[in-house]
């Protein structure tokens, strides 16, 4: 095992991923911006290295400052969270050059993944079901585009292969839109990413949001470790997670973690990772793969009892996974509710000092974040400031669980989307369950927001 690893990140997430390693008995490196210079998880951590100023472009994703860093302290291995280089392959490359271990998967991998017309491809080979489309790349020809969008049926969307974070997407209702759509598209793609391939995916149009978890080692072991619900999202931003997924027949999500596990084997995949998918009408279809932990990873944790960041650094470390498929077993059910310093009308963010932080605790309650009474939430970054995760036997223990913390819970001096949650944790739709990615927007509009 390592003796020290390198935390590539910051916030919950490098709380997160410190408190794995001390009960692994693994010393961590902290890096930070001088934003985060303040932040009590740099303090505790064992060693911490200022790297750069606030802009994450010369701190948090300079490649060479981070692995200065490794260098200079020692470290084995660099663990990358989530965002900022997590799912950079060149990253992951120029770590494993430098002599480290790369917490996550192969560059390769996260370069198949990162692509998502190879990636459709690949699950394609590997039997994993996909939203009907192109098989590829579009053609440049507008009379080859409206034969493709006339055999996989209006509405279609028009995705960027090099697209994430919920950019790079166009919905086209009519033929006539089609040929207008894809150049423009293409155009932002090749600006926002580099990369002008586009392709074309039937638009479902009540999807709701599950993915499946999965780990494998490098000894060619691959399990998956259930699914997870993220439907409730605003403008393709997640906000509330849960696992189960509820109502979904477990024969149906049985068979498509079963090809999950089996396309990683296939793939020769390496670490955590998740499957994202469409599911609407019984069907589950692929849309992307993560190659990284996931924020949401806790409600998974709550329900199988594995440590998912720990499991991640002992794949990396070379060992096998201590549990066969069989031996997973979920209990109860999880919810998670993400806290973000935001305007909970406006939705822009509400940086600033936390003047007053309670968190909210007792049976059944998790939460994970890195805030505290006095600490200054810098605006440089993402505008989570933390999690609350709770589970209960049953799912509506967990709603009831999840309503208490949220009434315990005090931030001050700041705004957060917490009375929002509170809303939600009362909603008549969302407490039976089941409700599409469109739910929270149209739930929105209809509170007038
Ligand atoms: P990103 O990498 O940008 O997150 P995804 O492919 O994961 O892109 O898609 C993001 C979101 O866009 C999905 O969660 C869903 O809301 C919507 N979406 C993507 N593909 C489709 C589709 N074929 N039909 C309907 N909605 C889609």
């Amino acid at each position: 095992m390592f003796k020290k690893v390198l935390i590539a990140n910051r916030g919950e997430i490098a709380l997160r991923i410190q408190r794995a390693c001390r009960e692994l008995g693994i010393k961590s490196v902290v890096v930070y911006s001088e934003a985060d210079r303040e932040a009590k998880y740099v303090r505790l951590a064992d060693e911490a290295v200022c790297i750069g100023p606030a802009p994450s472009a010369q701190s948090y994703l300079s490649m060479p400052a981070i692995i200065a860093t490794a260098e200079v302290t020692d470290a084995e291995a660099i663990h990358p969270g989530y965002g900022f280089l997590s799912e950079n392959a060149d990253f992951a490359e120029r770590v494993e050059r430098s002599g480290f271990t790369f917490i996550g998967p192969t560059a390769d991998s996260i370069r198949l993944m990162g692509d998502k017309v190879s990636a459709k491809q690949a699950m394609i080979r590997a039997g994993v079901p996909c939203v009907p489309g192109s098989e590829g790349a579009l053609p440049e020809d507008p009379k080859e585009i409206i034969k493709i969008a006339r055999s996989v049926g209006y509405p279609v969307i028009i995705k960027a292969a090099g697209g994430g974070g919920g950019r790079g997407m166009r919905v086209v209702h009519t033929e006539a839109a089609l040929v207008h759509a894809v150049q423009t598209t293409r155009a932002e793609a090749g600006a926002a990413f580099g990369n002008p391939e586009v392709y074309m995916e039937k638009f479902l149009e009540n999807p709701r949001h599950v993915e499946i978890q999965v780990l494998a080692d490098t000894h060619k072991n691959a399990v998956w470790l259930g699914e997870r619900d993220c439907s409730m999202q605003r403008r393709h931003q997640k906000i509330i997670e849960e696992a189960p997924a509820p109502g979904i027949p477990r024969r149906i999500i049985e068979k498509v973690g079963d090809r999950c596990a089996a396309a990683c084997k296939k793939m020769g995949y390496r670490g955590a990772g998740t499957f994202e998918f469409l599911y609407e009408n019984g069907e589950f279809y692929f849309i992307e793969m993560n190659t990284r932990v996931q924020v949401e990873h806790p409600v998974t944790e709550l329900v199988t009892g594995i440590d998912i960041v720990q499991q991640q650094i002992k794949i990396a470390a070379g060992e096998k996974l201590p549990f066969t498929q069989r031996q997973i077993e979920m209990r109860g059910h999880a919810i998670e509710c993400r806290i973000n310093a935001e305007d909970p009308v406006k939705f822009v963010p509400s940086p600033g000092r936390i003047t007053m932080w309670h968190a909210p605790g007792g049976p059944g309650v998790r939460v994970d974040s890195h805030a505290y009474t006095n600490y200054f939430v810098p605006p440089n970054y993402d505008s989570m400031i933390g999690k609350i995760i709770v589970h209960g036997d049953t799912r509506e223990q967990a709603l009831a669980r999840m309503r208490i913390a949220l009434s315990e819970t005090v931030v001050e001096g700041i705004q957060t989307n917490i009375p929002l949650h509170r809303e939600l944790m009362a909603d008549a739709k969302f407490i039976e369950g089941g409700t599409s990615i469109h739910y929270l927007e149209g739930w929105m509009a209809a509170h007038k927001r």
